[in-house]
């Protein structure tokens, strides 16, 4: 628990003969226990078991796999007794990103697959209630509809959003489908709420819309900047190697987050600026470093465009200037500074606190432009890597789940690229670029999109401005929902497609550090519930194109992925259980992975150019009306919207939502912890649980986002990015009172 989590849960109590070993508090349910399940592991004696494994007893057969959760990518390994899941441990392999290790989510929070509200038979919704129907019924009724709107309306008035947390060869499939069959590249994920502005502007900048280095580089890292992310509760695993190389002083640490998070408290630095105001410390950062001399000169003459444009609108940002933007002292601005710049290998870690922003792209611009500047790019134990959220995500756009991209990223408007796909499928290829999913739902709103097949996502909760989302919805005269559970977005459904877990099907995710990692089967899908590809391929066939969906397995699916995408040539299911560790780009099947891109050259071309950015004040301010500023986030025991972990144990220790408030803030309010208190902004209210504490500072709020019954995206606005359309969650101007 200390040497591995950095914890200190297990006591020694007594002396002599009667010492005990004991939690920190009375029971394990009140101590600061995290539920990583590790001393259970380790327990030499058995005196600590599983409760599962109590129940069901232990099991007869173990299945390696990949955790559904976060992209953090844990190895697992899934116990299986009498056709039953009863116990789920991490995976010995040394070489795997977990190194043994897991966290709550992935160790506890698998039995949302034997939920009894898991709807496992297809679902059509006739007079305003659900009637189960058969599969064959489901899918003529949706090819039906599907046909007669494509007939009427065109391909404009079709999308598909495809699902972050299925395998990559089913992401594959949904936007295939989007293209081939509906004709439309009305196509997109729920990245486009996370790291969208990441991946286009690594993709953009450097040539590879995901992470430079991988998570092993952490090892050789001197300084980390970590930006916009609570790690210890978003990538539990990666924050725990981090905390531990911060406190045994073998990294140095730079946090940037307006919270003081558990991580925030290793760091040697803690720049906790106003909310949204990323770019102008960014900026002073760059100040420091460009006029104390501290960039490498070698790697910018070598490597690195457009330095002097980019010199000359960073000379405006001092830390004095970012010190009132920011609230930051001048100081800490320039030692972090000196320290990222000249401490190294330094690498840049990043959340959605970054790129949540109407400024997210650009935010990663600035952190792009550090690395360059710096020479903190092509190296071990440096370079940028966003921390991708969901398990698959990193997957979802490089698959072609996104509106101007095909597999690999490559553009929709280039006739070359598509030409290449036309002759794969078989099958004219649109060349329009689509609506991405805002764009969808704004047109679903003015009447213009009138079907959307949604896979396993709950966009009423995702997005923002939960009112907008809401009444587009309406508005549609097909809406298909696939996915395990009812949620807030199938309340809008004609059709629900019952979906299998990742623990029902094989396949492929792909981690935030570009591993392409197996999934294995390993339980026979519940019910009637199938795998997403296999929807998919029905689905095309039943519309008429089952010439270019005729696949027998996920396996299948990959092979034509590797025909098409080079970076993944060599990445074969054989390798991979063999048990390769295998990073994209593998270029050839003997080839090893490689990990650290870069090395010689941009993905772009010999040099990379630098992508300067100003300032914009954040569209919400504080009013006399709405005098905080709320953001938003996640806490350890659920993920994203927690429609998989609320169905677990794990709901029992984190049974709500809530709202952290300052101190001062929550004494001149008159509100107590624990109080019921009322969220309001200009666009909707929600109601949650307040917790006083200075983990916040006065005049900020922090929400998260679990519980449809709070619901906080009500409060959120419509503000997005204006190059990458990510949502602005993380700045609302709002007010809060008692709420009874
Ligand atoms: Fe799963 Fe992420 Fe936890 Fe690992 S860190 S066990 S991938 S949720």
């Amino acid at each position: 628990c200390e040497e591995v989590q950095g914890y200190f849960v297990w006591r020694a109590w007594n002396r002599g003969g009667r010492v005990m070993i004991r939690p920190d508090g009375p029971d394990l349910a009140h101590s600061s226990c995290v539920s990583c399940g590790l001393c259970v592991d380790v327990c030499p004696t058995g005196a600590l078991e599983d409760r599962s494994v109590v129940n069901y007893g232990w099991p007869e057969r173990w299945v390696e796999t990949t955790c559904p959760y976060c992209g953090v990518g844990c190895q697992m390994l899934v116990g299986v007794r009498g056709g039953r899941i009863v116990d789920v441990r991490p995976s010995r392999r040394l070489d795997a990103v977990n190194r043994g290790n897991l966290c709550v989510k992935g160790r506890y929070a698998w039995e949302y697959v034997y939920a009894p509200d898991r709807v496992l038979h297809p679902l059509v919704r006739v007079g305003g209630e659900w009637r189960q129907v058969s599969w064959e019924e489901a899918i003529q009724f949706v090819a039906s509809r599907l046909k007669e709107i494509l007939a009427k309306y065109g391909p404009r008035a079709v999308g598909v959003l495809v699902s972050a947390r299925v395998t990559s060869e089913e992401e594959y499939l949904q936007a295939k489908f989007a293209r081939v069959v509906l004709g439309t590249n009305n196509v997109d994920s729920c990245a486009r709420v996370c790291h969208e502005p990441s991946a286009a502007a690594l993709e953009e900048v450097l040539g590879t819309g995901g992470a430079t280095n991988t998570f092993d580089d952490l090892d050789e890292a001197r300084t980390v900047m970590l930006v916009g992310s609570n790690i210890t509760e978003n990538h539990p695993v990666i924050g725990v190697r981090l905390k531990r190389l911060a406190s045994e002083g073998r990294v140095k640490l730079i946090v940037v987050d307006p919270r003081r998070t558990e991580i925030a408290r290793y760091a040697d630095y803690h720049l906790q600026l106003r909310p949204g105001t990323d770019v102008a410390l960014l900026n002073a950062m760059a100040n420091v470093i460009v006029e104390e001399g501290l960039y490498d000169r070698d790697f910018v003459a070598r490597r690195v465009d457009g330095f002097e444009e980019f010199a000359e609108v960073v000379r405006n940002y001092t830390p004095e200037f970012a010190e009132r933007v920011t609230g930051v002292p001048a100081g800490a601005i320039r030692e972090a500074a000196r320290l990222y710049a000249t401490n190294r290998p330094s690498m840049i870690m990043w959340g959605l606190g970054a790129t949540e922003h109407v400024q997210g792209m650009e935010i990663v611009y600035l952190l792009i432009d550090l690395a360059l500047i710096t020479g903190n790019v092509g190296r071990p134990g440096a370079g940028l890597v966003p921390l991708r959220g969901k398990n698959n995500v990193q997957g979802t756009a490089i698959m072609g789940a996104h509106p101007r991209k095909l597999l690999g990223a490559v553009p929709v408007s280039d006739p070359a690229q598509r030409a290449r796909f036309e002759r794969a499928w078989g099958h004219p290829v649109p060349s329009e670029p689509g609506m991405d999913g805002i764009e969808m739902i704004e047109a679903a709103d003015r009447g213009e999109l009138k079907a959307l097949i949604v896979f396993g996502e709950d966009i009423v909760m995702s997005h923002p401005y939960r009112a907008l989302t809401e009444r587009a919805l309406q508005k549609l005269e097909l809406l298909v929902v696939v996915d395990m559970f009812h949620n807030e977005t199938s309340k809008y459904a004609h059709v629900f497609l019952p979906a299998a877990s990742s623990f029902e099907k094989d396949g492929t995710f792909i981690n935030a550090d570009r591993r392409v990692q197996r999934v294995r089967k390993v339980i026979e899908p519940l019910g009637e519930s199938k795998p997403d590809w296999q929807i998919v391929v029905e689905l095309a066939r039943a519309m008429g194109y089952g010439d270019a969906f005729n696949y027998s397995s996920p396996e299948d699916v990959w092979n034509e992925i590797r025909s098409l995408w080079p970076a993944v040539y060599g990445i074969t299911y054989e390798r991979l259980d063999r048990g390769e560790s295998l990073h994209y780009p593998t270029p050839s099947p003997d080839s090893p992975p490689v990990k650290v891109l870069y090395a010689d050259k941009f993905g772009v071309g010999e040099r990379a150019r630098l992508r300067p950015v100003m300032y914009i004040p954040p569209p919400e301010q504080p009013t006399p009306e709405y005098p905080l500023l709320l953001t938003t986030g996640r806490v350890l025991y659920h993920f994203n919207m927690g429609s998989m972990t609320r169905r677990t144990p794990n709901a029992a220790i984190a049974p709500e939502d809530f709202v952290e408030i300052n101190p001062e803030d929550a004494e001149a309010l008159g509100v107590g912890d624990g109080d019921l208190v009322r969220v309001t902004s200009k666009y909707g209210s929600a109601v949650l649980r307040a917790r006083v504490t200075d983990r916040v500072p006065r005049g900020t709020l922090f929400a998260t986002v679990h519980y449809p019954e709070a619901s906080i995206n009500r409060v959120v606005g419509p503000h997005v990015d204006r190059l990458s359309h990510i949502p602005e969650y993380k700045v609302t101007a709002v007010r809060v009172e008692r709420a009874g």
